[in-house]
């Protein structure tokens, strides 16, 4: 008895053709096919399928353990566009395209030049992506697995819908850097904010026990009113630039207990022996008895009371009490190894308040540094086609974050063949060998 025969499969190599503008086809390189689905090289030719006007070579993947048998009980079928070196070069291609669309917020004109492409190839490629991107958006969640972060900052910034104000809020993670929370609203009330904030929560492994943001009354509103602890770093744009507040909320029965600490801003930055200042309320949560209605007994004869100067110590101005009132203290801080040594013995929620903070400040100055392309990316955003509306405008940052969280999805964008295939033919630039034969993508 002979054994089986065991067929040996050569590798295939086949050209890639460009046409160019007066119609005349050009090899461009070859590239070797590969199973799109486990990127195996036993690959064999599986005849012609017929599109359209012409025949097309169609390749069958002869891996036993190919990816595609596990959910398929035949073997994969595919031609040279779908092969997997194929996808990979336009994968590269259409991911630079993108970030020059959508992360560095290039003009069509300045596309069009860069990627010898008319602005209308621009504009149609640009379609194409936006629906790629409205098939991914049907993946809720802007993260694909909860993140590490314990800590993120909160930014609010505002744009114009057809001569209306429109807010932004975001919350961004410390430790990922990716954007956890959003959303696109009318109003910024705490309950704007709160909803971030419980987005943002959902998204991580573990509860978020501290918020770095600006004076915004909401948002102090929403961090005091959580019920659980939390750390409050607030730094203010407005003056004086040069300080920041910290505010540690903690509940102790029916006690929320609250630690404020005002600091300089620079208080992180450097090795050293630093003074800030402090102090400490107590607010009993249980529900006082309601007041009741109409004139209070006796008030007409009374005399009335300056109502001035109640009003002066709440909102922004009363954040800065702290620094007149509170008690001094000092810290001796090291950056280098996150440590902060605390001279006095304070209260827990001073000690958590500046533990917090020196974890996402070390080395830093106190201020809003994770927001800084926030705007530049809200404007490639808002050059998009298409109809704004709060919800449409909510939908594209959302699609759009999804794919800065993860770029790896753009592999998942798949653009109609033909569209993609010209754009590909277009792009292969003389200059752009050297780096694709270095690759290895293209012999
Ligand atoms: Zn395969």
């Amino acid at each position: 008895m002979t054994g089986r025969y065991k067929k040996v499969y050569e590798p295939i190599w086949r050209s890639i053709e460009a046409q160019n503008g007066r119609g005349v086809h050009f090899c461009l390189g070859k590239i070797q096919v590969l199973c799109p689905a486990c990127g195996s090289p036993l690959v064999g030719g599986y005849g012609t399928h017929k599109r359209k006007t012409k025949r097309v070579e169609t390749f069958q993947c002869k891996n036993p353990n190919c990816a595609h048998l596990k959910k398929f009980k035949t073997l994969k079928q595919f031609v040279l566009t779908t092969s997997y070196k194929f996808q990979e070069l336009i994968g590269i291609k259409l991911k630079e395209f993108y970030e020059d669309l959508m992360v560095k917020s290039a003009k069509q004109k300045t596309l069009a030049k860069k990627y010898g492409i008319s602005e209308s190839q621009v504009s149609a490629l640009r379609i194409k992506l936006e629906l790629a991107i409205h098939r991914i958006n049907s993946l809720d969640s802007l993260v694909l697995t909860p993140q590490p972060d314990r800590a993120i900052a909160i930014d609010e910034t505002f744009l114009k819908i057809k001569g209306m104000c429109i807010y932004i809020i975001i919350a961004t993670g410390y430790t990922s850097r990716k954007v956890l929370g959003i959303k696109v609203s009318k109003t910024r009330t705490e309950d704007d904010i709160r909803k971030v904030f419980d987005e943002a929560n959902q998204n991580t492994e573990h509860p978020i026990n501290t918020v770095s943001s600006d004076a915004l009354n909401s948002t102090q509103a929403m961090t005091k009113n959580l019920g659980r602890e939390i750390t409050h770093v607030i730094h203010p744009h407005k003056k004086p630039f040069k300080k920041a507040i910290i505010k540690n909320y903690r509940y102790e029965g029916n006690e929320r207990v609250t630690g404020i600490v005002g600091i300089e801003s620079d208080f992180f930055k450097k090795r050293g022996k630093r003074q800030f200042k402090y102090m400490e309320m107590r607010e009993d949560l249980t529900s006082k008895p309601q007041r009741k209605r109409g004139r209070p007994l006796g008030s007409k004869t009374k005399k009335k009371k300056k109502p001035a100067k109640s009003k002066q110590k709440r909102g922004r101005k009363g954040l800065y009490t702290v620094f007149s009132k509170g008690k001094i203290g000092y810290a001796s801080i090291d950056p280098y190894r996150d440590k902060l040594k605390i001279n006095k013995r304070l209260s827990s929620t001073v000690t958590a308040a500046l533990n917090a903070t020196l974890i996402i400040y070390a080395l830093m100055s106190i201020q809003n540094n994770l927001a800084e392309n926030i705007n530049s990316f809200l404007r490639a955003v808002l050059r998009l086609t298409g109809p704004k509306t709060i919800e449409s405008v909510e939908q594209r940052i959302r699609a759009t974050l999804k794919i800065r969280n993860h770029p790896e999805l753009l592999e998942d964008i798949l653009i109609e063949r033909k569209v993609r295939a010209e754009f590909l033919y277009n792009n292969l630039k003389l200059i752009e060998y050297a780096e694709l034969l270095e690759r290895g993508i293209i012999v």
